[in-house]
């Protein structure tokens, strides 16, 4: 059976201050962890305390983005292999925020993908669709065309070596989670998206929620077959919320 897996994203939060005492919390909270792993992603200035605080800890780490490109004149970007230099075993790609707010599309997050996983970087790649696509009955089309772009890009095999996360747009930062049933429909339709290419893959690759995770929904959604941990905003951002959040996903 699969493992679980719970990653914050802290998005642009946080100070020295504040991530020292996060992170004290987060490490002496996950000492007892299970079968299931567990990782904070935060913004780039921090990725070295957060390494000399985790390291030797049951508790990983990674970045939020990553370019696509391996080095060169590229002004404000961070690549892969200086992500891998700060022991980050994470990056997420793909998140709507960098989608709709940074106009990223599937090629350039296919692109990522790849560039991550070239550093040995485990990627999670973010999906989902919005409010009106949902509405337009639109879901399992936007999701799919996610999913091929980078299935196309970096080959099948690539999909062992990533988590996916299913973020509906509709649930992000608005304290509207999608209900368990919701979700594992939509965790089902990739699993079996990825299975017209590997059953085998599709067996093994973890997928996660995330949309209003928080400690008093978590053990529900993760309760269901086809959901294997969560992406973690708001709540990775409160010790005690995060640390119960990962216990749920034992
Ligand atoms: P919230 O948990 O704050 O809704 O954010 C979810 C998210 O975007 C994680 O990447």
């Amino acid at each position: 059976a699969r493992t679980g897996f719970v990653a914050g994203n802290w998005k642009m939060h946080g100070d020295l201050a504040q991530n020292r005492e996060l992170l004290a919390a987060i490490v002496a909270g996950s000492q007892t962890l299970q079968n299931t792993s567990c990782a904070v992603c935060v913004p780039y200035p921090y990725l070295q305390q957060v390494q000399l605080m985790l390291e030797g800890s049951r508790v990983a780490w990674g970045g939020q983005n990553v370019s696509q490109h391996s080095h060169g004149a590229y002004t404000g970007e961070v690549s892969a292999s200086m992500l891998a230099d700060f022991g980050c075993q994470y990056v997420i790609v793909g998140h709507s925020e960098r989608r709709t707010l940074y106009g990223e599309d599937n090629q350039s997050i296919a692109e990522k993908f790849c560039a991550a996983q070239k550093q040995s970087l485990l990627p999670i790649l973010c999906v989902g669709e919005t409010l009106e696509q949902r509405e337009a009955n639109e879901t399992e089309r936007v999701i799919a065309e996610q999913l091929d772009a980078v299935i196309d890009l970096a080959g099948i095999e690539a999909i062992k070596n990533s988590v996916i996360a299913y973020e509906p747009v509709w649930a992000i930062g608005t304290g509207k989670t999608a209900t368990p049933q919701q979700a594992q429909d939509i965790h089902a339709f990739i699993r079996q998206r990825v299975a017209t290419h590997s059953n085998e893959i599709a067996a093994a690759v973890q997928i996660v929620y995330g949309g209003s995770v928080k400690a008093n929904n978590a053990s529900e959604l993760f309760a269901m077959p086809d959901i294997d941990g969560g992406l973690i905003g708001g709540a990775s951002l409160v010790p005690a919320e995060f640390v119960s959040i990962c216990l749920a996903s034992q």
